[in-house]
């Protein structure tokens, strides 16, 4: 569709690009990476997509691949095996993008303090523009968190 406006009117390059803005606004996708966590943040995640609290609805979508992302959803404190796949999974998303920050170990490190094998938080390693607490993180508060994510995404598209 946007192929067809932009070749078809070469100088309404602008109308593609509201069309661009419009559809993240309305439904921004989601790449989720695990840096070590319990799996306890995770599992909220699905709680959060299931039909009871059901963030769909709102046109969020999780994808499989960094490069379809508007949002970068991290758990896990960040353990030193995760560091150089987190930072490689965060180049490879497109600008403009957001990072959430989702639990109290990717937040803080939480539980994980001192440990020897984490090297997080997770803004020691890569800029975040959301942070949820919890641990873990409840599905009322991943899914504020996401719209606090949508409204950074659309200051930041312009
Ligand atoms: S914040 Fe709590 S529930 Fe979430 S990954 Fe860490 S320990 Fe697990």
């Amino acid at each position: 569709m946007l192929h067809v406006i932009v070749d078809d009117y070469g100088d309404d390059l602008k109308i593609a690009e509201k069309i661009r803005k419009y559809c993240q606004r309305k439904s921004p996708w989601i790449f989720h990476f695990d840096t070590g966590s319990c799996n306890g943040c995770d599992i909220e995640l699905l709680a959060a997509m299931s039909p009871k609290y059901d963030f769909e609805r709102f046109g969020c979508l999780l994808k499989g691949s960094p490069r379809h992302a508007d949002i970068f959803l991290v758990t896990g404190p960040v353990t030193r095996k995760c560091k150089d796949r987190l930072v490689n999974l965060y180049e490879q998303i497109p600008e403009p993008k957001v990072v959430i920050a989702m639990g109290a170990c990717a937040v803080s490190k939480g539980i994980f303090q001192n440990a020897y094998g984490v090297c997080g938080p997770l803004d020691k390693i890569i800029p975040v523009d959301v942070y949820i607490s919890g641990c873990p993180a409840k599905p009322e508060a991943i899914i504020d968190g996401i719209r606090k994510g949508v409204e950074i995404l659309t200051r930041k598209s312009g």
